[in-house]
């Protein structure tokens, strides 16, 4: 590990400053400045942390953990359909490693470039591996997609990659946990839906005016669509077999399969309602973002989650969401 006396200020100004691009001042001063939103526009903001050991493995690649470290933020600001604007990044490790910060600040722009975005500012300090971005974006005033808007008679839609599926962070996980094993392929292929996620930031957007409420998935499906329930007031039927999956996944047990897809974590996909009508539009947002969106069920006024199989038996297993307060590290 290439450790050297590099300093706080000199570690900033060398990994993580660059020309202010949209923002009137970016890092160097106590406060970054931005220019205020035009008329209409309301102020998109979320933070998200990452903690060595319960979020990430120690394991993984630097530059893949500066990706993941944006692209969980990104997601949240997906999920209420904003395009990304700026971010600031709280940082705190236990020893200057260049390379570890070359690395990790590599993955990071890598992310932001794509998005058109920039760091205008954070806070750096000694401390065990701890990660925290806070990420601003824009959107029309009002047009937010919200956890609260589904109602009975949507149709519950799930978006994944073209080809790819649900759960597969959750097999890489169960993989690095020695509880499955898999061929080399394979593995990398999971693996890097784990440590590289890649955020709908587009599919948010369009989906605004289309769909009637959306989340990000981030604790496992069960969960984060118990939290549009609740929030909505209704209850749904989750088809388990209708739940898209990798060639990997399709490989295992289906009781394997059922479990990381509903119970998974870290899939950073948009789960979203929407008017029956609204169908078309859907899958018309979803061509527009280049992401795939399936339909796994539908939402009703009786309260409650029920999951059934393709032939509508129920499934009697319960599957639980992931809280850090409550679940092995
Ligand atoms: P203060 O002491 O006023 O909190 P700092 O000395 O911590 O400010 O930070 C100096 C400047 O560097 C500030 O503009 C701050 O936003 C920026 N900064 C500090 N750490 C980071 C980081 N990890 N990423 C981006 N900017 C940072
Ligand atoms: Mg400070």
């Amino acid at each position: 590990m290439a450790t050297t006396t590099l300093g706080e200020f000199d570690l900033i100004a060398r990994y993580f400053t660059r020309a202010p691009r949209r923002a009137a001042l970016g890092i160097g001063d106590d406060c970054a400045l931005l220019a205020p939103l035009p008329a209409g526009q309301q102020l998109a903001v979320s933070s998200d942390m990452l903690v060595e050991g319960r979020h990430f493995l120690s394991s993984v690649a630097p530059e893949r953990l500066g990706h993941k470290a944006l692209a969980v933020n990104l997601s949240d600001l997906a999920a209420c359909g904003a395009a990304p604007i700026a971010f600031t990044l709280a940082l705190a490790m236990p020893r200057v490693d260049e390379v570890f910060l070359e690395g990790f600040a590599r993955g990071l722009f890598a992310l932001a470039d794509a998005h058109g975005i920039e760091l205008v500012g954070g806070d750096t300090t000694a401390g065990p591996l701890n990660l925290c971005i806070t990420v601003f974006g824009a959107l029309p005033a009002g047009q937010a997609l919200l956890r609260s808007g589904a109602r009975a008679g949507d149709d519950l839609w799930v978006s994944h990659p073209v080809g790819g599926g649900l759960g597969d962070a959750r097999l890489a996980l169960e993989v690095f946990r020695g509880n499955v094993a898999l061929p080399g392929d394979a593995f990398e292929v999971v693996r890097l839906r784990m440590e590289c996620p890649t955020p709908r930031v587009a599919l948010g957007q369009a989906l605004r005016g289309v769909a009637s409420s959306a989340i990000d998935l981030s604790d496992g499906l069960v969960g984060d669509l118990g939290h549009v329930l609740a929030r909505s007031r209704v209850g749904a039927t989750l088809n388990a077999d209708a739940l898209p999956t990798s060639a990997v996944l399709a490989g295992l047990p289906r009781e394997l399969r059922h479990e990381y897809t509903l119970a998974g974590g870290d899939d950073y996909e948009l789960l979203f309602t929407a008017a029956p009508g609204d169908g078309f539009a859907v899958l018309a947002a979803a061509e527009r973002a280049g992401v795939a969106v399936t339909h796994i069920g539908s939402i009703e006024a009786a309260p409650d989650l029920r999951i059934v199989d393709g032939r509508g038996a129920a499934l009697l297993r319960r599957f639980a969401a992931f809280d850090h307060f409550r679940a092995e590290p």
